[in-house]
This record gives C-alpha cells, structure tokens and sequence, in this order.
C-alpha cells in the first residue's frame, strides 16, 4: 500500500542538522506512525512520503521553509532580570517554560546582562536545514476513528 491520505504510515528516521550532527531519531524508540495528511509531521517531510510503501528508504532535506520555519528576529528579546526571580544563576543556553497569551512555550537564555537577560522564542529548529535518513516500515489504512481524532492510535501513535 502507498502513502496517502487517511493511511497511517509507521518510520524509522534519522534527523540531522547542517553539521550533520544527529539531533532526534526513531533508534531504541522503535518507529513513529502519523496520519497522513493530517499535518502531524512537518510538510517537507510529509510530502517527500507521499506515495512511498514499506520498505523504501530514502533521504530528504528540508529547508526551514518546509519545516519548523524562518528564524523570527524579533522573537528575541531582552526582559528584565526580575523576571527570574528565585533563579540563582542563569546561564546562555539554558531554557525556560514561559507563559504567553499563546499558551506555554519554551525560550533559551541567549545573552545574560547584569539587569536584562535575552532570551529566543524561536522554535529550536527555526531556520535550521534538517536532513532525514527514512525507512518506511509499515503502511496501512487508517481507522475511522484516527481520521477523526486526526492522528493515530496504537503502537507509535496516541495511546488513549
Ligand atoms: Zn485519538
């Protein structure tokens, strides 16, 4: 069966950045399933699937464009250092939950002054190239169900 709409299909895959660095896989997880055309996974990625059947492998890069997005300058600010209350030191690199009018979200400590800290709201992958080694292992039809709730269930997918 090939990747297509309302078809669940389940991935080994190896994400690297431009450094080839590896940054997330699938290894000693065992594989992710996702909905297509559900946009569970990034449309770079989506798209590159679509009409593959179990057993093809590939590579693809994705430009930022086509996953997690261009790097957003003014996403990064400074706030005030108050805003750290209770937290003794506070280092470049070092991540916060911070809470928006768009819910919580996760921004690094970029640059720390001695009454401001800069921190980047961007996605971590934001304008980063990201390159996917995949293994297509399964692909079946979705269930009803899944088509409604927009994701899959079972192994790799929604457990509820
Ligand atoms: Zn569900």
């Amino acid at each position: 069966m090939q990747i297509a709409n309302h078809t669940v299909a389940s991935i080994d895959y190896t994400l690297t950045g431009p450094d080839g660095k590896v940054i997330d896989s699938s290894q000693g997880r065992g594989p992710l399933a996702y909905l297509h055309g559900a946009s569970n996974i990034i449309p770079g990625l989506e798209s590159a699937l679509a009409g593959k059947t179990s057993g093809d492998e590939f590579v693809v890069v994705v430009p930022p464009e086509r996953a997690y997005g261009p790097h957003d300058p003014n996403m990064v600010q400074p706030v005030p250092r108050g805003n750290f209350d209770g937290i003794k030191e506070i280092l470049p690199g070092m991540q916060f939950e911070a809470r928006t009018p768009q819910g919580a979200r996760v921004v690094r400590v970029v640059k720390v002054d001695p009454d401001s800290v800069t921190i980047d709201a961007n996605h971590p992958l934001a304008g980063v190239e990201l390159q996917f080694a995949i293994t297509v292992i399964d692909v079946r039809q979705a269930t009803a169900e899944e088509i409604s709730h927009g994701h899959p269930h079972g192994p790799g997918g929604h457990q509820h």
